[in-house]
């Protein structure tokens, strides 16, 4: 039977810094590109048709430019075990390639089910880091310096000149397991899937975009456009860590907006960051990193975890954001770190309640960076400094002009300043004006956030100080900090 080497692409979707398939065509077996969808992994919790319509974009983008070398990816929707029993019963799988995967547990327990697999069929499984994670640590001793060796290395560009694909008329016996249907296309203001979009984003952000980054990071609406908005295209692989950070060090090192390219890049950093801490302490999905949170005094309360949800909390910049995010999959960092914050601090909801819902909506959903960002915002983790935001305080800060709360919140176009961000304090006068009924036009406030702030922070203070959370805090000190350089 013909052997083979199948590249399995997961969420590594590019044709350029790509280790897996360069070394298939070194290894000069004629190669099967594979993406699997899973049924499994498309029904999870955490999964949503835009991550999916994300992938499918992905992969039309890959087969366009794969096919001047006379080869397409092999689409399949199948659970993997079943796909790869059935490719063997045709042909020889002599090597499986693919990137390592820092993923939630069921695709970590389906890994072990093709480790398994694998091995009864003599099949030599290779898999190669795609960022600056490294597997099989046990602390953070040289950590950095290692991220610094591996994006400094050569870009891995396979030579395609080199290539031999298994020809595709032979795939026939497939047929059954093709991807037929395509998950339904994403709102016009969702980004698009692909190598040729991401590259056009890294482009146009470092042409100019990059100029305000620093200055517009945290304001829900200019960080739209001065952010880089790479991270759908990091998270499903359609771009490497490894070829964004070196792209900008092209520009940081001609002294071109050098601060602002410096601060972009401590957050490539923080990207591996995090994801490294999700592949030491993969338990995150489900339970609090420090064991001292595991029975925190959380409420129960489905009403208000659906306002939070729906964005009908009656806080104008809260519900502007979820509604924002439900609509276009993307929100900046600090916006994100203000819906977890009002949902674990001022709602007292456990962060678990909102984890899978947020990562639905999030179309960079990235396993490694959710789960420990949450449980950073919820100050579950004992080590860091619990930032209980205030959503007026941020709404007036952030959103001043209230240009992004109007765009979401149509229920408060008309309002004015400053009555926009907290419309329930407008005296029956301002209210006739301006046909506003509190409560009718646009909800109440679910809670006073300035008492709830006050409450959640006397608890969170409280617990940090228990015995359990400080000595859970030491082990996770010493498993999972850094060096000081870059923090
Ligand atoms: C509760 C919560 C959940 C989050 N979940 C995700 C997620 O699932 N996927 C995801 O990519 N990011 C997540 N983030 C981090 C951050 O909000 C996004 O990476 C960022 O907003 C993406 O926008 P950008 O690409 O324009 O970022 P830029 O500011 O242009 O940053 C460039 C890249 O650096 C990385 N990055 C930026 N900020 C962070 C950060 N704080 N931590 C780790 N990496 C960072 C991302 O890969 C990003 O694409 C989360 C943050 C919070 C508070």
């Amino acid at each position: 039977m013909e052997e083979i080497t199948l590249v399995w692409l997961k969420r590594d979707l590019r044709l350029r810094d790509h280790a897996p398939l360069k070394g298939a065509i070194e290894r000069g077996l004629p190669i099967l590109l594979v993406y699997v969808a899973e049924p499994s992994l498309l029904q999870a919790d955490q999964s949503d048709n835009r991550h999916w319509r994300f992938v499918w974009e992905g992969l039309c983008d890959l087969n366009q430019s794969l096919a001047p070398v006379g080869t397409k990816v092999l689409t399949l929707y199948s659970e993997v075990l079943a796909a790869l029993q059935t490719i063997q019963r045709h042909v020889r799988i002599r090597y499986l390639y693919s990137h390592q995967e820092t993923g939630i547990r069921l695709t970590y327990e389906r890994d072990k089910a093709v480790t398994v697999y694998c091995r009864e069929q003599g099949i030599s499984w290779c898999e190669w880091p795609q960022q600056g994670v490294q597997r099989g640590r046990k602390n953070r001793s040289g950590w950095s310096e290692q991220w610094d060796t591996f994006m400094n290395q050569p870009l891995e560009d396979p030579d395609w000149k080199r290539a031999t694909f298994l020809n595709p008329d032979r795939l026939d016996f497939l047929r059954d397991l093709f991807w037929q249907q395509p998950p339904a296309p994403n709102p016009a203001g969702m980004q698009q899937g692909g190598e040729k979009k991401a590259q056009r984003y890294l482009r146009s952000f470092l042409e100019g975009r990059v100029r305000d980054y620093s200055r517009h990071i945290s304001k829900p609406e200019a960080s739209r456009r001065s952010c880089s908005r790479l991270s759908p295209y990091l998270a499903w692989g359609n771009l490497s860590v490894r070829q964004v950070f070196q792209a900008t060090e092209t520009l940081r090192k001609s002294g071109v907006h050098a601060g602002q390219i410096r601060n972009f890049q401590s957050r490539l950093r923080w990207h591996c960051h995090f994801i490294q801490k999700f592949e030491m302490e993969p338990r995150m999905e489900l339970a609090p990193i420090n064991t001292g949170f595991s029975d925190y005094g959380y409420d129960k309360n489905p009403v208000l975890l659906e306002a939070w949800k729906q964005g009908t909390t009656g806080l104008p910049l809260v519900d502007a954001c979820m509604r924002c995010l439900t609509a276009t999959g993307y929100l900046n960092f600090r916006m994100r770190a203000m819906l977890v914050s009002f949902l674990t601090h001022q709602l007292n909801l456990d962060w678990r309640e909102g984890a899978a819902h947020l990562a639905r909506l999030f179309l960079d959903f990235e396993p490694g960076i959710h789960y420990p960002q949450l449980q950073m915002q919820a100050g579950v983790t004992g080590i860091n400094q619990v930032r209980i935001y205030n959503p007026i305080k941020q709404s007036r800060e952030q959103d001043p002009e209230g240009l992004f709360i109007k765009k979401w919140v149509p229920e408060l176009a008309d309002i004015p300043f400053p009555h926009f961000h907290e419309p329930w304090k407008m005296s029956p006068i301002e209210q006739q004006f301006y046909r506003f009924k509190p409560g009718e036009t646009y909800p109440l406030p679910v809670v006073d956030p300035e008492l709830a702030s006050k409450k959640a922070r006397d608890a969170i203070w409280k617990a940090q100080s228990l015995p359990q959370v400080k000595a859970d805090a030491k082990r996770i000190l010493a498993k999972h900090t850094l060096a000081k350089r870059w923090r």
